[in-house]
């Protein structure tokens, strides 16, 4: 579903977009790449939220790459430090596996992993409804 809505969206990496093999890269999440491919294509900007960091960051970023995923940010979103100190990365909407009430598959290896169908119908029903996501904070 398309709107006139964009949106920085952060995302996790390990049971998110691929299941868990930390400190390799996992297999592709069911879904995870189309869902991905779909939100640049609509529009939202994709930033790469996860503990990992170095040369096992530098892998998670490669993953993105290699399937053609276009990140606008890693770690944190484009701009941020220009209006905030903070360490957490800004975003309208956080998408990882292990967020309270996040949409889950269960696999044979016993950890649950991010359900991409149930997500973007979780997404969509939120931008029909039209609301100023965690907006950036105005001067005072
Ligand atoms: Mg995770």
């Amino acid at each position: 579903m398309s709107t006139n809505k964009k949106l920085i969206i952060a995302v996790d990496f390990d049971g998110t977009v691929v299941k868990h093999a930390f400190p390799f890269v996992g297999a592709d999440v069911p879904h995870a790449v189309e869902s991905l491919k779909a939100l640049v294509e609509d529009g939202h900007k994709l930033v790469l939220y996860t503990m990992r960091a170095g040369a096992f960051l530098a892998e998670a970023h490669k993953w993105f790459l290699d399937r053609g995923i276009t990140l606008a940010g890693v770690q944190y979103a484009p701009g941020q430090t220009e209006w905030t100190a903070s360490n957490k990365c800004y975003a309208q909407v956080y998408i990882d596996d292990a967020a309270l009430g996040a949409p889950l598959i269960f696999e044979d290896d016993g950890r649950p992993y991010f359900d991409w169908i149930k997500g973007k119908a979780i997404l969509n029903d939120l931008l029909a409804r039209g609301l100023d996501l965690n907006p950036i904070p105005k001067d005072k």
